[in-house]
């Protein structure tokens, strides 16, 4: 398991919790905040900004990082996820053709292409510092030939992307160019997932993203552990979407290095904070649901031992008043507890040694 990962702009400790920013903006929270936070990398979603401001506008803002005023690394994502999301909901804003996606996140938009190529070339107009290669996700309970389908075309863009990549950054020094993953594919069936695997280290990445659904009904899926195995053991894994807390450390366990999520901030805007970390209890958290009456007097912090903003400078009845009275102060101040809290689980795990 590797135990750093080297990027233009710097050297990190894994493992990592990266925070969505998936608008460029991890939500309410100021990018600035972040590094207090322990957070070092964020996440972006290249479909959304493409869509909104555009990658244009971005790159005539400064790039991603001067446009959200962030300078450590930026992950952008493939932008598979996104469209398969639209694929499964409302029907006519997405198509999978063997040379690309087609998305549109309403009636109204005209149709975007994602072909392999152009999801490179939009990821390094944003200026992200590692990208994605362009894969197919399905569903885990997709019919057998569309995961076949799904582990062909990944194989095949990721190949493409490949290639779009060595000749798009030729005159780049290799020290100076983003990272490259691709995506591991195969839904729920194990030689789908091994082809997918082999064939990616084949081609060489310099990191490789569990692809599709990682977690069912609460648990990693068996793949999860499997695709890990599959990969050679110094390769940088990154969990995509996963997790809580419980699933992030059994990710970790199983080889995993690199996870984002939503939730720390989608949690924290609703009032349910993470608490009381503890590796070696058999859940590493409590929940705070500020939202209880018991806050309401409660003149300690939500968490004595954690050292973000809020718990640092506030009560947890003050936090519960924010809520209360619905100040978009509390959602900030509950978004960067949260990410706190995942970023001292991360900071946890570096002090233990790899299983
Ligand atoms: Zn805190």
């Amino acid at each position: 398991m590797p135990v750093s990962l080297t990027t233009r702009r710097g050297e990190l400790a894994l493992p990592q919790f990266v925070p969505d920013a998936t608008r460029a903006v991890v939500r309410g929270v100021p990018a600035a905040s972040l590094p207090a936070h322990g957070v070092e990398l964020v996440l972006v979603s290249t479909v959304h900004l493409a869509s909104q401001p555009g990658t244009s506008v971005v790159k005539a803002l400064g790039g991603v990082h001067s446009f959200m005023d962030w300078a450590g690394p930026v992950v952008s994502d493939s932008g598979g996820f996104q469209v398969f999301s639209l694929l499964s909901g409302q029907k006519g804003l997405a198509s999978v053709s063997d040379s690309g996606l087609s998305y549109r996140f309403s009636p109204k938009q005209r149709f975007r292409e994602l072909t392999p190529r152009s999801c490179v070339e939009t990821q390094l107009r944003l200026g992200a510092d590692i990208i994605y290669c362009l894969d197919y996700c399905t569903h885990p309970q997709a019919p057998a030939g569309e995961q076949e389908r799904s582990v062909a075309l990944t194989i095949k863009w990721a190949a493409q992307c490949r290639a779009a990549y060595d000749q798009l950054l030729a005159d780049v020094a290799p020290d100076q160019r983003p990272k490259l993953f691709a995506v591991v594919q195969g839904g729920q069936d194990r030689a789908l997932r091994s082809r997918c695997a082999q064939a990616l280290v084949e081609l060489g990445f310099d990191g490789y993203g569990f692809g599709g659904y990682p977690i069912v009904d609460g648990t990693l899926v068996d793949e999860v552990a499997l695709v890990a195995d599959l990969l050679p053991a110094d390769s940088l894994l990154h969990g995509l979407g996963i997790g809580t807390p419980d699933n992030l450390v059994a990710a970790w366990r199983a080889g995993y290095t690199i996870f984002d999520c939503t939730l720390p901030t989608r949690n924290g805007r609703r009032g349910v904070l993470y608490a009381g970390l503890d590796l070696d209890a058999d859940r590493p958290h409590r929940t705070v649901r500020i939202g209880d009456e018991r806050w309401v007097r409660e003149t300690r912090p939500v968490d004595p031992a954690c050292d973000c903003q809020l718990c640092t400078r506030y009560s947890a009845g003050y936090l519960a008043h924010l809520f209360r009275v619905e100040d978009t102060l509390g959602l900030s101040l509950a978004s960067l507890h949260n990410l706190r809290f995942y970023t001292r689980l991360t900071e946890a795990l570096r002090k233990r040694s790899a299983p």
